[in-house]
């Protein structure tokens, strides 16, 4: 054990829930009281926003069958490799476990899917059997979570499908903005090439960054679904900005997935209160920072991030500094320290949470050697600005609920572009829907 005031505990770079081996797999899913049946689902599928049939998958793991296991999970969600590793499975299937009312730990569900999809990616299973081509053309614009599904769905169907992205590898926000300890790399080129054998085509390196080359993906395609995404950090511009020392949130987390791992000080702060702000704290620990401090203009009561993320960063030494809103980053030839105003709760905004006044001679300086600004991603407004009668609602892109499907007819839209952020398995039902209505759309039979 260190002695270091974030208590760090050699956690290293090791992933947060590491994978079970096939007896203990089977030891767990034995467990579950498979509950459920054709008049109420079990509550751990109410609770998955992608469907999975939770009881069924973990009987077949039970039963020492991985790939029908694997199959049934990939019948709901072609990501369930990736939502295995990065699903808030505390507040969605095992928080919602019978288990817990009988005061027992809740069915190991990620854990298990993790299993089951791995067995399957090692056995190069293919998910859905092939479909007769349909002679239709969809092109998806983001290769994150929603188009790698919206794709999926759609290649599963017969349609032809393209999908474009700027970078060189597929994942979008998984691959490039989700912390290393919640999920590395794996298992995204598994599920790409998943995804290839379904017959989708991938063309990476490949920005859709002019208005004549979205025309021209209009007229090859017969729908369009934008997978965009959120762009860069929003910009809050302070004094200091340019300090060496001073991070935003997207370019840490790339550095550190990309494995350029960035050198922090002993002391680290964190601007912000969300499930990102979050993992940059924990990362920052694993980093090897001494002290950590997140601050946040508001208290632990409105915090976007998961109370239970929140206890974890807490468990890992991370000290939550509540009321508190930087003002400048000072230093002479590298950050030194983040000047911080105290705060108090006012009167309720628009938000409905009462917003933060300033406490008039509060001023003090916090010491530090590294801060990282994590305050939330701004809207991709250029590319929407080219598309045609798109409707916008505070730069998310507006879609029809329960079809996906925007104020411009050919396209579709899913994941954060439409819901500001939200969880991949939030991205995995939309583009489930927005799929299912193209498919409807052009004449496919479900
Ligand atoms: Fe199994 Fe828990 Fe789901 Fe019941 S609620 S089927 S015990 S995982």
């Amino acid at each position: 054990m260190s002695t270091s005031t974030t208590g760090q505990r050699e956690l290293g770079f090791a992933e947060l829930r590491p994978p079970l081996s096939e007896p203990a797999a089977v030891a767990e899913a034995d467990r579950c009281l498979e509950c459920g049946g054709p008049y109420a689902p079990a509550p751990c599928v109410i609770a998955c926003p992608a469907g999975v049939d939770v009881p069924r998958f973990v009987a077949e793991v039970a039963a020492g069958e991985p790939l029908a296991a694997a199959a049934t999970i990939f019948a709901e969600n072609l990501l369930g490799g990736t939502c295995a590793r990065v699903c808030p499975v505390e507040v969605l299937c095992e928080g919602a476990c019978v288990l817990h009312h009988e005061g027992r730990p809740p069915i190991a569900i990620g854990a298990l899917q993790r299993f089951a999809t791995d067995q399957a990616f090692a056995e190069r299973l293919r998910p859905r059997p092939p479909a007769p081509p349909t002679g239709r053309r969809i092109a998806v614009i983001g290769a994150g979570p929603a188009g790698l599904v919206a794709a999926g769905e759609l290649a599963a169907r017969g349609h032809t499908v393209t999908v474009y992205d700027e970078r060189e590898e597929p994942g979008g926000l998984v691959r490039y903005g989700i912390a290393p300890y919640r999920q590395t790399n794996e298992p995204l080129p598994d599920e790409a090439r998943m995804l290839g054998e379904l017959g989708v085509e991938f063309r990476l390196g490949t920005p859709i960054d002019t208005p004549a080359r979205l025309r021209q993906l209009e007229a090859e395609a017969d729908a369009i679904f934008l997978g965009i995404g959120m762009g860069a950090d929003v910009d809050v511009p302070l004094p200091g900005d340019e300090l060496p020392g001073v991070w935003e949130s997207l370019p840490f987390i790339e550095a550190l997935k990309t494995g350029r791992p960035p050198t922090v000080g002993r002391r680290v702060v964190v601007i912000g209160g969300g499930n990102t702000a979050i993992d940059v704290a924990r990362e920052a620990v694993r980093l090897g920072a001494e002290v950590v401090a997140l601050l946040y203009r508001r208290t632990e009561a409105e915090m976007p991030a998961f109370p239970h993320e929140v206890a974890g960063a807490r468990e890992e030494g991370v000290k939550i500094v509540r009321l508190t809103a930087p003002v400048r980053f000072v230093g002479s030839e590298k950050l030194e320290g983040v000047e911080c105003l105290r705060m108090r709760l006012g009167a309720r905004d628009e938000s409905g949470r009462r917003r933060p006044q300033p406490v008039p001679g509060s001023e003090h300086v916090i010491p530090a050697d590294t801060a990282v600004k994590a305050i939330g991603q701004a809207p991709r407004s250029e590319l929407c600005s080219w598309i045609e009668g798109l409707e916008l609602d505070g730069g998310r892109v507006k879609v029809d609920p329960a079809s996906g499907r925007t104020a411009n007819p050919k396209y579709f839209a899913a994941g954060d572009a439409v819901s500001g952020g939200a969880t991949v398995v939030e991205a995995v039902r939309g583009a489930k829907l927005a799929a299912w209505s193209i498919d409807d759309w052009l004449g496919g039979v479900r």
